[in-house]
Order: C-alpha cells, then structure tokens, then sequence
C-alpha cells in the first residue's frame, strides 16, 4: 500500500504516521525527518537545509524530490510506505505522479487556532525523536521513551510557526484538488485513537480490496 498523510503542521500527522506503521507494516517516510538527519551530517547540503527549516521555509522542490526518491529506492520500502510530509506543493505531488501511482490519501483536519496551539507547546526529544506536549498529563519535561531532556524545535517558535501555516494555507487546496477521490477525509480533534479508528477502518478495506 503507498499512501500520503495530508496535514498541516501540529495536526498529528506523524503520531497517525506511527500507528498505521504498526498495523500495516509499511514505514513512515518523513522528509521532515529526513532533512534533520541531512542536517546533522553538517555537509553544505545539510547547512543550506538548516537555514531554511529552523526558518519553517519548504526546501526546494527538486531537492526535496531527490532525497525522496532516493529514500523510496531503498528495500524497506518494495511493500509500500506511507509518505508523512510529502508532498508539500502541487509541483511535488506531479514529480511524485510521474514517479509511482499512490493507493490512497488521507487528509487530516484540524482548525488552525488549535493547531498554533498544539505547536507552541509541543516538544521533542533530541534523542530518540519523540514527541510530547507540555499540556500533555503527566509532562515531566523529560522522554516518556528514553528519559532523555525534551527541547522546543526550533521552527515551532511563533515566527516559524507563522510561515509554516501560512504555506499550508496556501498549498493544500490544489493538493487535495489533484488527489480528488483518492482522498479520505479525518477530523484530529479529538485522541490519537479516535483520530486513528476511521483510518483504520478505511485501509483495511482498501487492503482487502488490493
Ligand atoms: P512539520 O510538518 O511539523 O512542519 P516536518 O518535520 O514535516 O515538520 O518538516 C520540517 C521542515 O522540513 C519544513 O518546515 C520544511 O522546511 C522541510 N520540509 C519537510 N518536508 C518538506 C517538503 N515536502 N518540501 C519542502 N520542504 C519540506
Ligand atoms: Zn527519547
């Protein structure tokens, strides 16, 4: 199964991305995270990708399509993926077209005050990548995985988080427009379990059906 997340930033598209992974056995492909590891190799690539993230600015398009499609070549990915964060742009999502035919796009929605909310108080652990929320029961400020200190990402200060909502506003349209009714519908309102209970139902359908 090859499926794209839609969503904006904060929307809970990775903590969706997480739960399919476990029940569908196919990995999550985040260019997010693909681009901090870049980040961290300290390379000129890697420095130019850094100016723009920490900024909440997308990478260039043929960039970000290079290290997909390198990423989608390795042998994990023969079974399917599900792509968290790609694509971004209607450019992206035609690169992606002229590259492989996707089985289903679900699309997850949130009201843009919740999700600022959910942004400024959301925090990673530098460690293992886990994410939590300082208004999350039982926050400690510490990886509820791995114990390690918790840190606030840079693009998730009030600056970041601007531009990033702002370029979501703008792009996902045309992206929702281009998938038609490849789309399946989700409100994150509510848990990650209720979030995940109608997408789950979904894909096991669209499983049965392939
Ligand atoms: P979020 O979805 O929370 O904004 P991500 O971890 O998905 O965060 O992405 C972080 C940053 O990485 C983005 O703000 C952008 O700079 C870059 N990025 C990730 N995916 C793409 C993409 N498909 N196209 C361009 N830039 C991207
Ligand atoms: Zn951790």
């Amino acid at each position: 199964m090859k499926l794209i997340l839609l969503g904006a930033a904060g929307s809970g598209k990775g903590t969706l991305a997480k739960k399919i992974t476990q029940d569908f056995g196919i990995p999550q492909i985040s260019t997010g995270d693909l681009f901090r590891a870049i980040v961290k190799t300290e390379s000129e690539l890697g420095r130019k990708v850094k100016s723009l993230i920490d900024k909440g600015i997308l990478v260039p398009d043929e960039i970000t399509f290079e290290v997909l499609k390198d990423r989608l070549s390795q042998k994990d990915c023969k079974k399917g993926y599900i792509l968290d964060g790609y694509p971004r742009t209607l450019a992206q999502a035609q690169l992606l077209d002229k590259l492989t035919k996707v089985d289903a796009v679900i699309s997850v929605n949130l009201p843009f005050d919740e999700l600022e909310r959910r942004l400024v108080s959301r925090r990673q652990c530098a460690k293992c990548g886990d994410i939590d929320n300082v208004n999350y029961p039982g926050y400690t400020g510490k990886c509820r995985k791995c114990g390690e200190k918790l840190f606030q990402r840079d693009d998730d200060k009030p600056e970041a988080i601007k531009v990033r909502l702002e370029a979501y506003k703008k792009n996902n349209a045309p992206l929702v427009g281009f998938y038609g009714d490849k789309v399946f519908n989700v409100s994150s309102a509510g848990s990650p379990d209720e979030t995940y209970a109608p997408v789950k139902t979904f894909l096991k359908k669209l499983e049965e059906k392939n």
